[in-house]
């Protein structure tokens, strides 16, 4: 979509003989055969028109939604997947007469050691990446390491990715090399 946009509105940038062109004088510049007030001049004159018009011709574009298999808990339309200005979430399909939002997780194909259910990824407030429970806040559990689908060939518990190659147990102090199948 930002490609469309650029092409449509900067046909003379976006076009592959500007860029080789570019590259040229910028190399006659560093050659110091040609000064570079000229060549950025030529460059910038016709760009400022172009991004002045663009500012105003311009469309404004929604970026699609994409629909998610989540159903609304308050109304029952499927939940879409939104951008905001601090990353997706999920949002009701029923907008603006339902304003149920709640934070995009990502399942990660393995349970929850504490109650069974899906794990996912999460960001925290701090834009780090965790992993907690689904059932969140009923169940607190929540690791900053992955989770790996393997049970501990120990105890049985919960195995998490650690400094890349081993495999570390969240429930007893078994470590070892990560297996690979
Ligand atoms: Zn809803
Ligand atoms: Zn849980
Ligand atoms: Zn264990």
């Amino acid at each position: 979509m930002v490609n469309d946009l650029l092409i449509k509105h900067f046909p003379d940038i976006v076009d592959i003989k500007f860029t080789a062109n570019m590259e040229e004088e910028l190399d006659e510049v560093a050659n110091e055969n040609r000064d570079w007030v000229g060549v950025v001049q030529d460059f910038y004159t016709p760009f400022e028109k172009s991004l002045q018009d663009a500012s105003l011709l311009m469309e404004k574009v929604k970026l699609a939604e994409e629909i998610t298999e989540e159903i609304c808990p308050d109304c029952g339309k499927p939940l879409v997947i939104k951008t905001g200005r601090y990353g997706k979430f999920l949002a009701c399909s029923g907008y603006p007469g339902c304003k149920y939002t709640k934070p995009y997780q990502v399942k990660i194909g393995v349970n929850c050691p504490q109650c069974g259910s899906e794990l996912v990824e999460r960001l925290s407030k701090k834009k780090r990446v965790f992993y907690g429970c689904s059932n969140y806040p009923d169940c607190q559990f929540a690791t900053n390491f992955r989770p790996l689908p393997q049970p501990c060939p120990n105890c049985s518990g919960l195995l998490t990715l650690y400094r890349g190659k081993l495999a570390k147990c969240t429930k007893c102090n078994y470590k070892g090399k990560l297996q690979q199948d």
